[in-house]
């Protein structure tokens, strides 16, 4: 991957019923991700963790480009991605930066994201 290229950024909304995510506006806060942060794009997933999820992250890796993904507890995720990075020939303590991003408002959420971007930033 080039070193100019910016990280995708994946909000997992665990199917949207999640009670975790009661108090962001998801909307507000992937189009603020889209908008005002340095990332190449950001959009939602419904449910990384399923099979189809497990297809879906198998072909957006294909890519080879670093991502932040928003969820569930980041030892979580890298439990449930490990094989779909591996599988794709990546490093997951490299090439993705989980982050928690539930029981928080949109704006603390959007600093979390920030800040996850600010440490891939600093790691190249
Ligand atoms: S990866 Fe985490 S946040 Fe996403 S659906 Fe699975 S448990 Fe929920």
């Amino acid at each position: 991957m080039s070193e100019n290229e910016k990280p995708g950024f994946i909000m997992c909304v665990c199917t949207g019923k999640c009670p975790g995510f009661s108090k962001m506006d998801i909307w507000d806060f992937i189009n603020r991700v889209r908008i005002e942060l340095p990332v190449e794009y950001g959009f939602i997933h419904p449910q990384l963790c399923e099979e189809d999820g497990d297809r879906f992250l198998m072909d957006f890796l294909k890519a080879h480009r670093k991502v932040v993904i928003g969820g569930c507890a980041p030892n979580m995720q890298t439990k449930l991605f490990r094989d779909a990075f591996k599988d794709s020939g990546l490093d997951i303590s490299k090439d993705l930066v989980p982050i928690d991003v539930r029981d928080m408002t949109t704006d603390q959420a959007i600093e979390k994201v920030s800040a996850a971007l600010l440490k891939l930033e600093e790691s190249k």
